[in-house]
């Protein structure tokens, strides 16, 4: 099996579970439904039973006090081995590739290094859009569409009225403006205001780690080159048989002698893709003006629909044609307005439209003011 085959199987397999996992819909009756329960309902839960069976009672509740804090409460955890993860592989990358990899390929490895670091500081520290009695009408710029969002409903924590296409979220404890999901990653809501740095940080890694990954190849092709690699004939000491060139071989081979190489290329490969999978996706939902929550709503809506439809049908063939088809339009996003305009919404939230709409009133009132007040002093002068 060639290096490329791994590498692709590997992904294939994390994107496929992330897409069980986070995507795939655990009510509907498909194989990935299916699979989204029995990975985060029926596994953990047959987990849970039998550790408490089998642990003292005391290590059991200090586990499930562990585990409550861990997911379902907003914790720096994911941050740190963020930091952790991203800084070791970059300082493995410096002290592997000096002297490896041309000086100027590492000065700008250097210059992405610091520009992710302060897209996900900024990321990390502009709030998404906390909606609160005083921030409320900031944030009141979508009405209700009557499908997924209804007028009038109170949030009972927040003591406030629920604004469309808001949400509350459980973790950070407020209801966010445009609330697309909540990321452990950044410790807090992704949504209306923040949302444009949160794609900024997905498409800033996700070519640093391609720009890294290549630089590694270029690292492991010239080992291949200098020791041709591909003409060698290998000794395996565990069969103490010699073997001939194959890209198996070749791979274990590298893996052995530039196994830290290895190891930063596959994490940084990988992380590339699933980040440029991830960014295209919220592109996706961004250019159809919809969010990750929404697209949840939307699927409960359509299935809906299907039930409803299916149901008119029943009733028209039961009655042998004599009660009319009744017909069932599809839902539509109301928000959806054109690519150009739904992405400009990201980029220039409307709250902060709002805001220098009437900072700009503000300013002009004061303007309007002053040349009343100068040209009454005039009048005055002249009488
Ligand atoms: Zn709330
Ligand atoms: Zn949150």
């Amino acid at each position: 099996m060639s290096v490329v085959t791994i590498l692709v199987v590997y992904m294939t397999l994390i994107a496929f579970l992330i897409w069980v996992c986070v995507l795939a819909d655990p009510n509907s009756d498909t194989l990935g439904g299916r699979l989204n329960v029995l990975l985060t309902e029926e596994i953990p839960t047959r987990i849970t039973f039998n550790l408490r069976r089998r642990l003292p009672s005391k290590v059991f509740d200090a586990l499930a006090k562990a585990y409550d804090y861990i997911v379902r409460q907003r914790n720096p955890i994911l941050q740190c081995l963020y930091l952790l993860l991203f800084l070791g592989s970059f300082a493995t990358y410096l002290y592997e590739g000096w002297g490896r990899i041309p000086l100027g390929d590492l000065a700008l490895s250097v210059a992405l290094v610091l520009a992710c670091l302060a897209s996900f500081v900024v990321a990390c520290s502009v709030p998404a859009g906390t909606i609160s009695p005083s921030t409320w009408e900031r944030y009141d710029n979508y009405k209700p569409d009557n499908v997924i969002y209804v007028a009038g409903r109170v949030c009972p924590t927040c003591d406030v009225v629920k604004l469309a296409r808001s949400k509350h979220c459980r973790l950070c404890g407020v209801c966010q403006s445009r609330f697309d999901h909540h990321c452990g990653w950044l410790n807090q809501c992704v949504g209306e205001v923040n949302y444009r740095h949160f794609l900024f940080f997905l498409a800033l890694h996700s070519c640093t780690f391609l720009y890294g990954s290549s630089r590694l190849w270029g690292i492991l092709r010239r080992e291949m080159i200098k020791n041709k690699l591909w003409d060698a004939t290998f000794y395996s000491p565990s069969s103490g048989q010699t073997v001939g060139s194959s890209p198996l071989v070749v791979c274990q081979y590298l893996v052995v002698h530039e196994g830290a190489v290895c190891g930063v290329l596959a994490l940084a490969f990988v992380m590339a893709i699933v980040l440029a999978g991830f960014l295209l996706y919220h592109l996706w939902l961004a250019g159809q003006n919809t969010t990750t929550n929404e697209t949840f709503k939307w699927a409960e809506v359509r299935l809906k629909v299907k039930i409803e439809r299916s149901q008119a049908r029943r009733a028209h063939e039961a009655s042998g044609g004599a009660l009319p088809l009744r017909r069932i339009a599809d839902p539509v996003n109301s928000y959806n307005i054109s690519l150009y305009e739904n992405l400009m919404e990201v980029l220039f939230p409307r709250s902060e439209r709002r805001a220098q709409n009437s900072t700009g009133r503000k300013a002009v009132s004061r303007v309007a003011t002053e040349s009343e007040k100068l040209s009454t002093e005039a009048r005055e002068k002249i009488e």
